[in-house]
């Protein structure tokens, strides 16, 4: 895979990363097609990776679906897949991770507090087997955008980090890998994550502007534990787009994310205000 890259870099092509967990969908296909409009070529990597899951978390039953995901990548064209092994990856007596930066603190880095380290070290890993110009990650995963954008800037990766829009089915919901494990009247909770944040939008485009508020009126959508809303929220906030911390009133870009669970299934979802 390095040999491979660093070809493509002596003959000043360039290359575009499509890192992913594989169960591709029509959002990873998102990420492919933007680096095949940027860069000469495209690589996208297949690794469930098993530092980033937390003890209890779902890393034996994430969905695999290798041979299907190949054949979409093929209808693509794209250069190269890299599917490594896990012992490839991490060998016996493996003990190096990189600690993420501050912006991994919160949120997802308070409810997972081993993920992003996980994050952090497969994606430097990643950058530095294929050497690639630039790598596409979609803004689904808001926090962890600013995190691998943290971690290129403060240990110098010239990677260009390229944000791609979050892709949704036609009823609003977000597309992830996750969404195979929601049966139907789960899947239709599911999709009060999505009008929460609707409402979100509207209320600041009434002139809201105050978080507590949008957060109260998040709380009420996804009315938690009531049988027709979600199981549970881990949170439902609004912050400051760039750092993530909390914010009194909306002024600079903010970003209202929410983490809440429908079943056994942890959703994840975002909109930029
Ligand atoms: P995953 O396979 O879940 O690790 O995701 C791989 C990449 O695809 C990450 O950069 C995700 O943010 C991105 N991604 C996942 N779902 C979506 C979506 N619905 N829209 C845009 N990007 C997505």
């Amino acid at each position: 895979m390095h040999a491979w890259t660093m070809q493509h870099r002596v003959d000043q092509r360039s290359i575009g990363l499509v890192p992913t967990m594989g169960a591709l969908h029509e959002g990873h296909l998102s990420l492919v097609q933007a680096s095949q409009r940027h860069c000469d070529a495209t690589v996208v990597s297949i690794f469930v990776n098993p530092t980033q899951f937390g003890q209890g978390e779902d890393l034996d039953r994430y969905p695999r679906t290798l041979q299907q995901d190949l054949e979409l990548l093929a209808a693509e064209q794209v250069a190269a897949v890299f599917v490594p092994d896990s012992e490839e990856i991490y060998p016996a007596g493996f003990s190096t991770f990189v600690q993420p930066p501050a912006v991994a603190n919160s949120l997802e880095g308070v409810h997972r507090p081993t993920h992003f380290r996980g994050v952090t070290t497969i994606v430097a890993k990643l950058f530095l087997i294929a050497p690639v110009t630039h790598a596409f990650f979609g803004r689904k995963d808001y926090q962890q955008w600013k995190v691998i954008e943290t971690m290129a800037r403060d240990l110098n990766f010239a990677i260009e980090i390229v944000a791609c829009d979050i892709v949704r089915q036609a009823d609003g919901l977000a597309l992830s890998s996750r969404n195979r494990y929601l049966g139907t009247a789960a899947r239709r909770r599911a999709l009060l994550l999505n009008q929460a944040l609707d409402r979100v939008v509207a209320a600041v485009g009434r002139g809201e502007s105050q978080p507590r508020d949008l957060e109260r009126l998040m709380a009420e959508t996804l009315c938690p534990g009531s049988g027709a809303g979600v199981d549970a929220v881990d949170y439902a906030t609004v912050v400051d787009a760039e750092t993530l911390a909390p914010i009194e009133r909306i002024e600079r870009p903010a970003v209202a994310l929410i983490a809440a669970w429908v079943d056994q299934t942890r959703l994840l979802d975002n909109r930029l205000l």
